[in-house]
Parts: structure tokens; C-alpha cells; sequence
């Protein structure tokens, strides 16, 4: 939290930023971050983007540099849907198995 107030507190970031979280002249010493933290930190279980499109596999889900092989799971998705991520997931294995019948 710290290092990402530092971050965003740079020059080049102002055109972007903007007002203050109204609590953020609450939450100042290491103890106060560290109690926010536990108090209001969370994880959403939806992972994604490891192997990302455009990155690790081409559009065909295809890994670059290798024969025969690809990759089907939310890892391929270029970005965290906005959504949930199951139905995505499946979604792509069904147009996964299109691209490989040739479909
Ligand atoms: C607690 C929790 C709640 C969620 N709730 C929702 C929800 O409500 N709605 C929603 O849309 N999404 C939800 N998600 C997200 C959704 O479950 C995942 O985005 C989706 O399952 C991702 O699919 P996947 O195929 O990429 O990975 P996974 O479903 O994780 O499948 C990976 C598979 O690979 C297998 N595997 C791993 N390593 C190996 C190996 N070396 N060899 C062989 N097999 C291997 C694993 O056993 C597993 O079966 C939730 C996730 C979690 C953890």
C-alpha cells in the first residue's frame, strides 16, 4: 500500500489521479496501513492472464515458438473479465475445440 501511494503520488500519474480516498489522511503510520489492510483487504478467487493472448499464445490459443501446443483456461485471457470468470473459461474451451476440429 505504501509503495503503490508512492507510485501513484509521481508527477507523470497526474493527469490521472484523482481526489483522495477520504480516508487516506486517516491511514498514514505502518500500524494504521497495517490494520487497514486486515480490516478491509479481500481476494475475488479469480486468477487469470498468466498465459496471457497476445503474450504467451496467439489467437488461435497457441503457444508461440511450439508445434501442437495450446493452452485452454482463464490463463489465456489477456485481462481479468470484468465478470466473473467460470463461464468465460468454458466459453473459450468451446471455441477452443472449434479451432482445433477446424471449425
Ligand atoms: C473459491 C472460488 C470461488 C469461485 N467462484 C466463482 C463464481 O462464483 N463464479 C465464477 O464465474 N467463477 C468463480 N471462480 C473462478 C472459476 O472457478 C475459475 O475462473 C475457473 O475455474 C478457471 O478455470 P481454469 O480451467 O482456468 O482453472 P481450474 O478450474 O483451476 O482448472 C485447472 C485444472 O488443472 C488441474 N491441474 C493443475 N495442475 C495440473 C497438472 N500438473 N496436471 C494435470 N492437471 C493439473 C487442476 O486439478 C484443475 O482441475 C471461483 C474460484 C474460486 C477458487
Amino acid at each position: 500500500m505504501t509503495l503503490a501511494r508512492e507510485i501513484a503520488a509521481q508527477k507523470a500519474f497526474d493527469p490521472f489521479r484523482g481526489p483522495p480516498h477520504p480516508r487516506q489522511a486517516e491511514v498514514r503510520s505502518p500500524a494504521e496501513i497495517a490494520a487497514y489492510i486486515r480490516q478491509h483487504a479481500q481476494t475475488l478467487y479469480h486468477p487469470a492472464g498468466t498465459c496471457s493472448m497476445g503474450q504467451v499464445v496467439d489467437e488461435h490459443l497457441k503457444v508461440y515458438g511450439c508445434e501442437n501446443l495450446y493452452v485452454v483456461d482463464a490463463s489465456v485471457m489477456p485481462g481479468v473479465v470484468r465478470g466473473n470468470t467460470n463461464i468465460p473459461t468454458l466459453m473459450l474451451a468451446e471455441r477452443a475445440a472449434d479451432l482445433l476440429l477446424g471449425v
